[in-house]
């Protein structure tokens, strides 16, 4: 696929990307050289809470600004990264750069600010996952009740002891799980039993058009009213228009991300944004 960025964004496309060609070894010399480089840098998307119309929080996004390509999106990169390995090391800068804002942003006055952060099955599967997300608390001396964790259904369906362990460690530094892309990658639901999670992130294709597709308003308000039973908080991603707002509120759906209220900010720019719509000083 290719993504339609403007601008002096390069486009790749994956269909020229197999496992061992030439175009996916250079990508991979390239983000060795990117981890050494920190030519990563994070974008940060407001969640607003629908019961009381304040930003809550944010979901970090990794960008990269490659040297030659300018700035490529996560889509075309995270999955390869993955493959090879390499999200270990770029998903703990993730966390030590999201931490370190979310730590100036908590002591600006935001106490209660919760810093979303997605985590990879291969972050998970590693085994070191519990002291990463330690030190990146202690580094930046940031409570673990303002950072959240990201992570896909697919990644609860392993039943493993260790997995287990991990999990409820990190739970017991007060951090917060959300089960991201709801209701796009598994059926079996047992996992929402086995792990104490604590929000629901119900997919943006759910979300899309919704105002014209009754089969999706009846899934979203399934969605949110199963996990009203299961005490999880709701999150609405890809809200990009009013109508689609005013119905998630009715559906009692709890918080939101989207377009509608704005795309992903610099830390500049999420800063200036957040003052205007709380009309309260952050930093
Ligand atoms: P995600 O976690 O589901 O993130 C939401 C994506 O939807 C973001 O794309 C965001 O910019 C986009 N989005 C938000 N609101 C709207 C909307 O109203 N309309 C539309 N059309 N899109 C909206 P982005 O930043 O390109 O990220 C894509 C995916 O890349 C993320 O999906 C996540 O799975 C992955 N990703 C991003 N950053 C990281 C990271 O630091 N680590 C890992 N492991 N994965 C990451
Ligand atoms: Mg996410
Ligand atoms: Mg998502
Ligand atoms: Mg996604």
């Amino acid at each position: 696929h290719s993504k339609t960025l403007g601008g002096n964004c390069f486009h790749y496309f994956d269909d020229e990307m197999n496992t061992y060609g030439h175009e996916y070894l250079s990508l991979i010399t390239d983000l060795r050289k990117a981890i050494k480089e920190e030519q990563f840098f994070l974008v940060y998307q407001p969640k607003i809470d629908l019961h009381t119309n304040k930003i809550t929080g944010a979901e970090a996004l990794i960008r990269w600004n490659h040297p030659e390509k300018g700035v490529i999106f996560p889509d075309f990169f995270i999955d390869k990264a993955e493959k090879s390995g390499l999200i270990c090391d770029i998903g703990e800068w993730v966390l030590h750069e999201a931490c370190k804002v979310c730590k100036e942003w908590v002591s600006a006055g935001a106490v209660d600010f919760s810093m979303a952060v997605n985590i990879s099955s291969k972050q998970f599967a590693k085994g070191n996952l519990d002291e990463v997300i330690k030190s990146a608390l202690e580094y930046n001396d940031l409570r673990g009740k303002n950072l959240e964790l990201e992570m896909t259904e697919s990644l609860l369906i392993d039943n493993s002891e260790e997995l287990k362990n991990t999990f409820k460690y990190i739970r017991k530094l007060g951090v917060d799980f959300s089960v991201d892309d709801f209701g796009t990658g598994y059926s079996n639901l047992g996992y929402l039993k086995e792990f104490d999670i604590t929000t629901l992130k119900v997919d943006r294709s759910f979300i899309y058009d919704i105002a014209n597709k009754p089969k999706n308003q009846a899934l979203v308000k399934a969605i949110i009213q199963m996990a009203k039973g299961l005490e999880l908080i709701t999150v609405a991603e890809g809200i990009e228009d009013l109508a689609t707002a005013n119905m998630l509120i009715d559906f009692e759906c709890d918080s939101a991300q989207g377009y509608f209220w704005s795309k992903p900010l610099s830390k500049r720019e999420f800063v200036k944004f957040i003052e205007e719509f709380n009309s309260s000083k952050l930093v």
